[in-house]
């Protein structure tokens, strides 16, 4: 058995990015559904393009699979065209969203204090954040990915109250490995996430620490899932591109617990 310590239940993502129409997913989500059925060990949660929400929140009715968006705006409404709040999330019927993915971060400008208003507004509307940190490479060949883990952790947590904390979850993705089929050795991996958690217990105290489940992220693939999950550290994944095909996202789901 692996030895997370207190048990913390493994959360299992699929991030779909900009793939799959509402067929596509529905079709994806007949063919997951029986290869998961009856999985409790790990939470699963599909977070799909906005408009597949409510098909795939349809297919997966009365199942142990969750639904999330991968993004959402900080304010509660307004002029903000293109956006989508956490309320209209909450009220479709996700239970999850994704925060601050890298390429959100490099793409679409998020910084440090965007994705610190997503997670006071998430918490507000019991949506529970994947909140992604994680250093580019050029950080990490300058020695600064223990420093980018510390500034992107305690500025997503500035203000968040104890109570509300224990809903969040932190996903480790370094960007060097987002679809470059490159992944961190489990050492590497267990390394951040060390550092991600000394962080999250000075910012929220020790007890909530160890209790906060910090996922890997980063071309996790079935080849990979079962080493990578077996370390006390990792509590889950969050996964792209291998979450495109049912097939494949189910064998991560099961992987093998030593
Ligand atoms: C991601 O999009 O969060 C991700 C980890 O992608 P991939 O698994 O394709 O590297």
């Amino acid at each position: 058995m692996s030895t997370r310590k207190p048990p913390r239940k493994p959360l299992i993502a699929a991030n779909w990015k900009m793939y799959k129409t509402p067929t596509q997913a529905k079709e994806f989500v007949s063919v997951f559904l029986p290869l998961v059925h009856g999985h409790t060990r790990d939470e699963i949660v599909l977070c799909p393009p906005f408009v597949d929400i409510a098909t795939v929140l349809a297919a997966t009715h009365d199942s142990n699979v969750h639904v999330g968006g991968q993004n959402m705006h900080w304010q509660a409404e307004g002029a903000f065209t293109g956006e989508i709040s956490a309320a209209m999330l909450a009220a479709a019927g996700c239970t999850h969203v994704i925060l601050g993915h890298s390429e959100r971060r490099q793409l679409f400008g998020e910084t440090d204090e965007t994705v610190n208003q997503k997670l006071h507004t998430a918490l507000q509307h019991k949506l529970m954040p994947i909140v992604c940190v994680g250093e580019l490479l050029a950080e990490r060949e300058d020695g600064k990915t223990e420093e980018v883990l510390l500034r992107q952790t305690s500025k997503a947590l500035v203000g968040i109250a104890a109570d509300a904390a224990r809903h969040i979850v932190i996903a480790y993705e370094p960007v060097w490995a987002i679809g470059t089929g490159k992944t961190a050795t489990p050492e590497m991996a267990a390394e951040a996430h060390l550092i991600i958690r000394s962080q999250v217990a000075r910012s929220l105290g020790r007890e909530l620490a160890d209790k906060m489940r910090i996922l890997y992220g980063g071309s996790v693939k079935p080849e990979n899932a079962t080493t990578l999950l077996n370390q006390p550290e990792i509590d889950g994944a969050l996964v792209g591109g291998a979450s495109l095909d049912p097939q494949s996202f189910a064998k991560i789901v099961q992987y093998i617990t030593f």
